[in-house]
């Protein structure tokens, strides 16, 4: 489908039925990490629907909204394999026509962490999965965690504007050597590919260094910080940020927390996180 009255003609005839409806939305080209949100809609709902759309809201004049990879056929056929009943891909001007003058947005959640790296991002983010989640009216919409905070403010938006849909997570899905997958690890050179994992390696070690020693949070980020220049990583951010609701920790581990990073490898921008437990 690539109009929202397509999509909505559809999804109206499934509620009919009253059968349950998970939304996958992502920005394409797909890699295993989208099917896992698209599997993990498949076991909870009868009906799957997975949109593609490179929100150019979202993405700061300096950005890579150019060359961000796009490639249609192969995602509809993974998608086919994968067993989604419906693709809803709308043109930029189906999104916002020319007139388009609403902002939604989040305050608190977003301030730190990306936040402070992107201008707008999550403003971006925040307006295009608002009209999405409207848009398809789905029981359930799944979201990764390796886009940890955004999937936080995800679940403050869908709350706070009492949007009847159930926000999921989804465990980050990862290569062996760690690397968690992402649409833009595409752009890294053979070179910078091998120096990728080492942001994962990172993270997993000062995860498990705050599981034994809570207290440790200061020394155990001066030593990743160390660690991640070491391997030729220039670092936007490293944190400790409770998991509910990500409020910084500077000193010791209490509540339920994860170790975040956003990372830059020549012109490439790599985040992750990993749970402390
Ligand atoms: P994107 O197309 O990059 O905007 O991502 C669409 C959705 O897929 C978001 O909810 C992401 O968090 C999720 N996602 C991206 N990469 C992964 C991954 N490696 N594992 C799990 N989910 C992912």
């Amino acid at each position: 489908m690539r109009t929202v009255a397509d999509l909505r003609k559809h999804i109206a005839l499934w509620r009919k039925g009253e059968v349950r409806v998970g939304l996958v939305p992502t920005m394409g080209a797909l890699h295993q990490g989208h099917m896992a949100l698209v599997e993990a809609a498949r076991t909870e709902c009868a009906r799957v629907v997975a949109s593609i759309f490179v929100n150019p809201k979202q993405f700061a004049p300096t950005e890579d909204l150019g060359s961000y990879p796009r490639r249609e056929l192969a995602d509809l056929e993974m998608l086919q394999s994968a067993s989604a009943d419906l693709v809803f891909i709308p043109a930029v001007d189906e999104m916002y026509p020319p007139d388009f003058a609403t902002l939604v947005r989040v305050d608190g959640l977003t301030e730190g962490l990306c936040g402070a790296h992107r201008a707008g991002h999550f403003d971006g983010v925040t307006t295009v999965v608002t009209k999405l989640l409207i848009q398809a009216l789905s029981d359930i919409a799944y979201f990764g965690e390796k886009d940890y905070q955004q999937l936080m403010v995800v679940r403050r938006l869908a709350r706070d504007l009492d949007l009847p849909v159930r926000i999921a997570g989804v465990p980050t899905v990862r290569e062996a050597d760690g690397l968690a997958l992402s649409s833009r690890n595409v752009y890294l050179s053979a070179e910078e590919r091998r120096i990728a994992p080492n942001l994962a390696r990172v993270l997993r070690s000062v995860a498990t260094a705050l599981a034994i020693q809570p207290g440790a949070v200061a020394r155990e980020l001066a030593h990743g910080v160390r660690e991640l220049r070491e391997a030729g990583l220039e670092i936007d951010y490293l944190e400790i940020r409770e998991e509910e609701t990500l409020r910084p920790v500077t000193v010791s581990v209490a509540a339920r927390s994860r170790v975040l990073a956003a990372v830059r490898l020549g012109n490439t921008r790599l985040i992750d996180n990993m749970p402390i437990r």
